[in-house]
């Protein structure tokens, strides 16, 4: 009897544990499904996946009826979609940039020499003989005790400054993070700063090794219609780029003539410095207002459904640009058909395993290549309470030749979500490391850096450093070359015969792996001490 009720007593517990719900299945993310999207969204069909265009409609339309077919929900009440109003903005601004002085002037020509955009929303915008000062690397960080701009009055002025930050190249890491790049070496934080200085314009000084690309990723990305998401932050005139010979061209010709201007800007205390020259430039704009889309679906959670896991990967590229080779069709496979394929890939993962407690959403955003925009704006207009969101789990640009050792974690050492990566890393006999090239600034550079931003611990890595069948110069070869010869280019395309995909889905299982955990438990990873985004979760 006393054994009888025993059993029974276990019998009861188990099932009422069990919850009429079996354990999670750890599924396959499947390597068909993702060549076949890589296939659809990188195809010439999809006209580079460019926001505003019809390249924009298929591409919305064609994951709203994929999430649909997989029985995912709308995310956004009844809608597949999270409008987001932008602001298109066509520059064509004059065919020189003059640079006049005592001596003289000299023209630098567009796009050859400079590229030169507004982010106001105006027909016409200029820079008539603005006085050129150097500001070194444009940044005021109070916690580094820098102040690049200290002690000027910049109304009518035009900084000009350089990549990156003084801990660049520096070799010492408490000169700010040493190589690995703060936020105050992007461009988006330097046009920012000028512009709460009150300068009328800022020109960057291109250098393709602390800038981490070359001038035709310049060339392609500031030139044609560019998009932006209004708001009431201060905004310059003019904001520029010019080649490294240009730069050395102007500096030759002023009050800086002779001296090593990089290294006067990483010295403490740097003041700003006249050039003693001018600069003219004008730009005409047209200006058109429309909504692009974010498109977002939902798997509900069975008893924490308040709760969410968002993986997000942005769908859009370049559309249809400067011809290369005959070629005028930015395809973007890996940048990034890749991690769009990889949340359709991860959905139907997720569909075929059991319910999870918690809620699994997808956000496709908008407008990446442009700044950030789609998710930008959903940080800023968030459907799931960001305080209730778990985790963001952001998936850009997957490519590895094979199966990689590692996972690479960018923006390792921010919070919790690094454990998570690792236990599922070590499952799959793999490792985790830091970005190695954390000098190039790839935290700032793709979605979860909003998430980041508003308090969402985040997960981005990718597998990109040691092979299981390539050793790691092949691999750093391997990715040279697609930096040098397909990022943002036309050639970044998809082909079924010889692109490697064992990789990516490598990486994307982990992705689920880390999701399906995540999913089924009640804690919520936290950011290590330390970490600048700690302060907007609590
Ligand atoms: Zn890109």
């Amino acid at each position: 009897m006393k054994n009888y009720l025993k059993i029974l007593v276990i019998v009861l517990f188990i099932s009422c544990g069990n919850d009429k719900k079996d354990p999670p299945i750890l599924v396959e993310v499947s390597q068909t499904t993702i060549g076949h999207h890589i296939e659809r969204l990188a195809s010439d069909e999809f006209l580079g996946r460019k926001p505003f265009t019809e390249g924009e409609v298929k591409t919305v339309n064609y994951l709203k009826d994929e999430f649909e077919k997989l029985g995912l929900l709308p995310g956004n009440g009844d809608s597949y979609f999270q409008d987001v109003p932008m602001v298109e903005i066509t520059g064509t601004p004059s065919e020189n940039m003059v640079i006049s002085g005592k001596n003289g002037s000299f023209n630098l020509e567009l796009l050859k020499d400079f590229v030169a955009t507004t982010n106001k929303v105006v027909t016409d915008v200029s820079l008539e003989n603005s006085e050129l000062v150097f500001a070194g690397y444009g940044i005021v960080a109070p916690e580094y005790g820098w102040n690049d701009y200290e002690g000027m009055d910049w109304k009518g002025k035009t900084a000009v400054v350089l990549i990156n930050d003084p801990g660049f190249k520096s070799g010492d890491s408490t000169v700010f993070k040493g190589n690995e790049m703060t936020y105050y070496g992007r461009w988006t934080y330097k046009y920012e700063e000028a512009a709460r200085q009150g300068a009328d314009g800022l020109i960057i000084i291109h250098d393709t090794e602390p800038a981490a690309y070359g001038w035709n990723v310049i060339e392609s990305g500031w030139s044609g219609a560019r998009l932006i998401i209004e708001n009431d932050l201060p905004l310059l005139n003019v904001e520029s780029w010019i080649s490294s010979e240009s730069a050395k061209k102007m500096f030759d010709a002023s009050a800086l003539n002779g001296q090593d201007y990089k290294t006067i800007s990483r010295k403490k205390g740097f003041k700003p410095i006249p050039l003693e020259l001018n600069v003219s430039v004008e730009i005409k704009n047209k200006i058109k207002r429309d909504v692009s889309k974010n498109v977002v679906a939902l798997i509900p959670g069975t008893d924490r459904k308040d709760e969410f896991i968002i993986y997000s990967a942005h769908w859009d590229h370049f559309g249809i640009g400067k011809a290369i080779e005959g070629d005028s069709i930015y395809n973007g496979a890996v940048d990034n058909a890749s991690g769009t394929a990889g949340l359709l890939a991860i959905a139907e993962a997720f569909k075929k395993s059991n319910p999870t407690k918690r809620s699994i959403v997808f956000i496709a955003v908008t407008g990446e290549e442009q700044g950030l925009l789609g998710s930008a704006y959903y940080a800023e207009h968030p459907i799931f309470n960001p305080k209730k969101t778990v985790a963001n789990i952001n998936i850009d640009a997957l490519d590895s030749p094979g199966k990689m050792k590692d996972l690479t974690i960018t923006g390792y050492g921010h919070s919790e979500m690094d454990a998570y990566a690792k236990d599922e890393a070590t499952k799959q006999n793999r490792y985790i490391i830091p970005d190695q090239e954390a000098e190039k600034g790839y935290f700032f550079r793709s979605d979860h850096f909003n998430f980041a931003k508003i308090g969402i611990p985040a997960l981005y890595a990718s597998g990109s450093y040691e092979g299981f069948d390539k050793n790691i110069e092949e691999v750093k070869a391997y990715n040279d070359y697609y930096r040098i010869n397909k990022y943002h280019q036309p050639s970044d395309e998809y082909n079924p015969e010889t692109t490697e995909l064992s990789g990516v889905q490598l990486d994307l299982q982990l992705f689920f792996n880390v999701g399906l955990k995540l999913s089924n438990e009640d804690y919520f990873p936290k950011w290590y001490d330390g970490s600048e985004f700690k302060a907007a979760r609590e």
